[in-house]
């Protein structure tokens, strides 16, 4: 029955990883995915979730029973005050509806469709260009999807004045999805007059602003700094939602671990909303899985353990941002025509190189350079010894 099934297309940046695995050749280098390597190249499992692990293990009040719908009570307060700041008003005013969820994908598909479900107005605008699971994620959950201008390759730059000509026209009540720090995949984020413009103007039409926060923490290495864009329109009094993951700023990808809030007016309101995000989840997966969310309630719960955590996330923060400082330096130093500030200047886990299609081909075929046909280069898959042999590749391709 199923030998008419079509064969569907590998996933674009996970395809990345097979064909990394498949090649032989001892100079390959994977610059695909998105996750945290160390200088030797490694995986990296944080000392303090190491020690929050132990302290779960030991506990004698641990077990495997299952969570509530909505996830681990205390992980959810605790998320939420991590987003908005411990002295909110959003959160002192009970206006926060929180659900645990299966890490920023989860959030995102239950935002997705609580919004199908109850939300008036159907269409969310996504930015050009965006993490490519956006373009699934919101039609798979009853949306329609929409663009707005993001990024100007030309000048490498945030096309501000093309992002607010399409919120301008975009219709009264559309989702605008924003992406909270460290856009994915151009590095690229708004200036804090250019958000408070964007603020304005969404506020005006009366859009509704979709936050997704993958990289609280491990853009700029400051959990307040990259907070700054959400906690500027939930504290303008604006109704809003987030997704946030800590696959990245815990190092807990696999784990499944993030939340989903919703930005009510008053508590009755809160309730309601909480109330159907569980409708949402009950016939999705039932309830959420506990050990991530465990992890994370007790590093953000323990003062200790939450220095400790800002102290080892700044120094992954601090690797990127290195690793950014020698790329550029062994561009210039191999004397590669034109401006490469623009490595510098964006921010997060990725540098959006301007390679196209074929020059990526290149990179791949004869460097054995692994990453997404966008030209997106994980910073954090990077070492300071394969920075030389990285710019030799781009300067060759960008010939081709
Ligand atoms: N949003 C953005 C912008 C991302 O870059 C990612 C991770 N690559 C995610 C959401 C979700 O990741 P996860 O589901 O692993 O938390």
């Amino acid at each position: 029955v199923w030998s008419q099934v079509p064969q569907a297309p590998p996933d674009a940046i996970l395809g990345v990883t097979e064909a990394f695995k498949a090649d032989k050749s001892p100079k390959k280098l994977n610059l695909g995915v998105g996750a945290y390597r160390t200088e030797e190249g490694k995986p990296v499992v944080l000392d303090v979730v190491k020690e929050a692990e132990q302290r779960i293990v030991n506990s004698p009040t641990g077990d495997k029973e299952y969570l509530g719908i909505g996830g681990l009570p205390e992980f959810c307060r605790l998320s939420a005050q991590l987003a908005y700041g411990e002295c909110s008003k959003v959160l002192q005013e009970g206006r926060v509806a929180v659900v645990q969820s299966l890490s920023g994908t989860g959030s995102l598909r239950v935002g997705g469709e609580f919004l199908a479900a109850h939300y008036p107005h159907k269409i969310i605008y996504l930015p050009t260009p965006t993490w490519a699971n956006h373009n699934k994620i919101f039609p798979n959950a009853g949306l329609e999807v929409r663009k707005y201008r993001y990024y100007l390759p030309r000048t490498r730059l945030l096309d501000y004045e093309g992002m607010m000509e399409d919120l301008k026209s975009a219709p009264q009540g559309a989702v605008v999805l924003l992406h909270a720090c460290a856009h994915n995949p151009t590095g690229v984020d708004p200036s804090p007059q250019q958000w408070e413009g964007i603020r304005s103007i969404i506020q005006q039409r009366q859009l509704l602003p979709f936050f997704d926060s993958a990289y609280q923490g491990f853009a700029s290495g400051s959990l307040e700094r990259d907070a700054t864009a959400v906690r500027m329109f939930a504290d303008a009094g604006m109704e809003l939602l987030l997704s946030q993951s800590y696959a990245k700023n815990m190092g807990l990808y696999g784990e499944r671990v993030g939340a989903l809030s919703v930005v009510t007016t008053d508590p009755k309101t809160t309730k309601k909303v909480e109330s159907q995000l569980k409708q949402v989840i009950r016939p999705m997966y039932s309830n959420p899985p506990r050990h991530g969310a465990a992890i994370v309630a007790m590093i953000l719960g323990n003062p200790k353990l939450y220095e400790h955590w800002k102290v080892e996330l700044k120094g992954m923060a601090d690797r990127i941002i290195t690793m950014r400082e020698k790329l550029h330096q062994a561009l210039v130093d191999q004397g590669a025509p034109g401006d490469w500030s623009f490595i510098l200047k964006q921010i997060g886990m990725f540098s959006f190189t301007g390679l196209t299609k074929e020059q990526v081909t290149n990179m791949t075929n004869k460097w054995h350079i692994y990453m997404t046909f966008d030209g997106r280069i994980s910073m954090a898959g990077l070492s300071a010894s394969c920075c030389s042999y990285l710019a030799e590749a781009m300067i060759d391709s960008y010939k081709n």
